[in-house]
């Protein structure tokens, strides 16, 4: 094996392109095509009037060595930015109020932020029998059982939008939560497994995966940046690839100029409906697979008002609202009070998500609707007057890779097409996680299966 392509230059394809250049696979000659004039997928950072705001994800979790390690090898961990530690204090937003989110379990108790009602059906999960069959479950069907219909509306069904965009009626439990699965596997009860992971202090649980937020002291662009500069010599922006196609000894790539690059391996970090397209050529089932996993769209608003035009206190994270109170903005994330240098002296920058699989139209607001809506909804819910003097829109049409029932099913599929076609791989956020680490872990195996097949 000499020469592998790598198509797609987002976080996996970047990933993916640093692995081959630090690994086994070095001595290859690689290189990266990606579509656009410029790289990053969905992650980007605007820099301007002393804002720094950032398009999509505005961080990863630490709890993955292996970014961490990245970063390193990068030489960027003098530019990490964790979060304050005020992030911990999250809010939800119900019945026409913020309420903190005690991680203290008598103080959540005692919060109103579900009825009595709620709250009693919540304490009794511990005698609430386990799951024994290993069928695929929804995401809110899992907590509507554990821990009843009101907190799985208030609580899981928002973290569920605010993490995928998704609808926690249709997301499988299995693929996106694991580890919520295993807990009640395990310890027949997500109260005993938190209780029991709490005293090997080992974290996570219910309430979201464990680790701090992290980004980089001038965005999450910072990221990409660097890779860019490392490795310009490997890559080509402004190159689509339209087909992947068979050859003797390896794989054709055909570009929309009509040019075309033959490789022996070809890792495809494209989303997943991109790569559905390259493949229908090479077989038409590999291309229907990929084609079926579905995204939602979603749009992220950033918005920089005066410190004094925001009524409600912004220590914390943020808020997020659940479907069942009538809003249309999923949540907003405090960014200035996450991240040190996000807005000038004096201003605040927040941001606020709308859309996502339970508001597919929202990406199709026009400026003017969507501002509107999040302006009136953000003066009732965190007391913000008057208008923001900084405002930046980004829509994602095919936001986020939606695993919905059966996804399992079909990754296994995907595996299977790994033997009948050698040396073509996948990465990228729709298979095995959405989040950065996912995308950095995957496209780790994936050169690592790579480099096997070399022996
Ligand atoms: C609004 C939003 C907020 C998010 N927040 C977070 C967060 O806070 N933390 C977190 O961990 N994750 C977050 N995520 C998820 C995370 O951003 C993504 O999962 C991750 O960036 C995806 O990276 P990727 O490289 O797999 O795909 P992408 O970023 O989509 O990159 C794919 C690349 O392939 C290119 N491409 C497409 N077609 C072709 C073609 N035909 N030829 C060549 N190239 C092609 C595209 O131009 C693109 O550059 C968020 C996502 C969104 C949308």
């Amino acid at each position: 094996m000499k020469k592998i392509a790598i198509i797609g230059g987002g976080i996996s394809g970047l990933s993916a392109l640093h692995s081959i250049r630090t690994g086994p696979l070095a001595d290859c000659d690689v290189r990266l095509y990606e579509k656009s004039d410029r790289l990053g997928g969905t992650i980007g950072t605007d820099r301007e009037l002393g804002f720094v705001s950032d398009w999509g994800p505005n961080g990863f979790l630490d709890k993955i060595p292996l970014t961490l390690q990245l970063v390193e090898q990068l030489g960027l961990t003098d530019q990490l930015d964790p979060a304050d530690p005020s992030a911990e204090n999250r809010f939800i937003y119900r019945n026409k109020k913020l309420h903190a989110i005690s991680a203290s379990p008598l103080k959540f108790l005692a919060s109103p932020l579900l009825s009595l009602k709620g709250r009693l059906r919540l304490i009794v999960e511990p005698l609430i029998k386990a799951k024994t069959d290993d069928s695929d479950e929804s995401i809110y069907d899992f907590a509507r059982r554990r821990i009843g219909p009101e907190a799985a509306d208030t609580l899981i069904g928002p973290m569920v939008s605010g993490i995928f965009g998704g609808d926690a009626r249709e997301l499988s439990l299995k693929s996106c939560f694991p580890v919520m699965v295993e807990m009640e596997s395990q310890y027949g009860s997500l109260f005993k497994a938190m209780i029991a992971k709490k005293k090997a202090k080992k974290g996570g649980g219910p309430a979201g995966p464990s680790g701090r937020l992290t980004s980089f002291k001038n965005g999450l662009y910072t990221l990409i940046e660097r890779f860019g500069e490392l490795y310009a010599q490997n890559i080509e922006t402004g190159k689509a690839t339209t087909t992947i196609t068979k050859t003797d000894t390896g794989y054709r790539i055909t570009f929309a100029d009509g040019s075309t690059a033959d490789a022996d391996a070809v890792i495809c970090a494209a989303p997943a409906f991109a790569a559905g397209e390259m493949v229908g050529s090479l077989d038409s089932s590999l291309s229907d697979l990929l084609n079926s996993i579905p995204y939602a769209s979603i749009s992220v608003v950033c918005l920089g008002y005066p410190c004094d035009k925001i009524s409600h206190p912004l220590g914390g994270f943020g808020f997020l609202v659940p479907r069942t109170e009538g809003k249309r903005i999923l949540g907003s994330i405090w960014t200035s009070a996450i991240f040190g240098g996000r807005s000038p002296d004096g201003m605040v920058q927040v941001r606020a998500m709308i859309g996502g699989a339970t508001d597919p139209g929202a990406v199709n607001l026009s400026d003017g609707e969507l501002l509107d809506i999040i302006f009136a909804e953000l003066d009732e819910i965190i007391g913000t007057t008057g208008r923001p003097s900084y405002v930046k829109i980004y829509r994602y049409t095919e936001g986020i890779p939606q695993f919905v029932i059966g996804h399992s099913k079909k990754i296994a599929r995907l595996n299977e097409f790994e033997h009948t076609y050698p040396g073509l791989f996948f990465a990228g956020n729709a298979y095995e996680g959405v989040g950065l680490n996912d995308c950095v872990l995957r496209a780790n195996s994936v050169v690592t299966r790579l480099a096997d097949m070399r022996g």
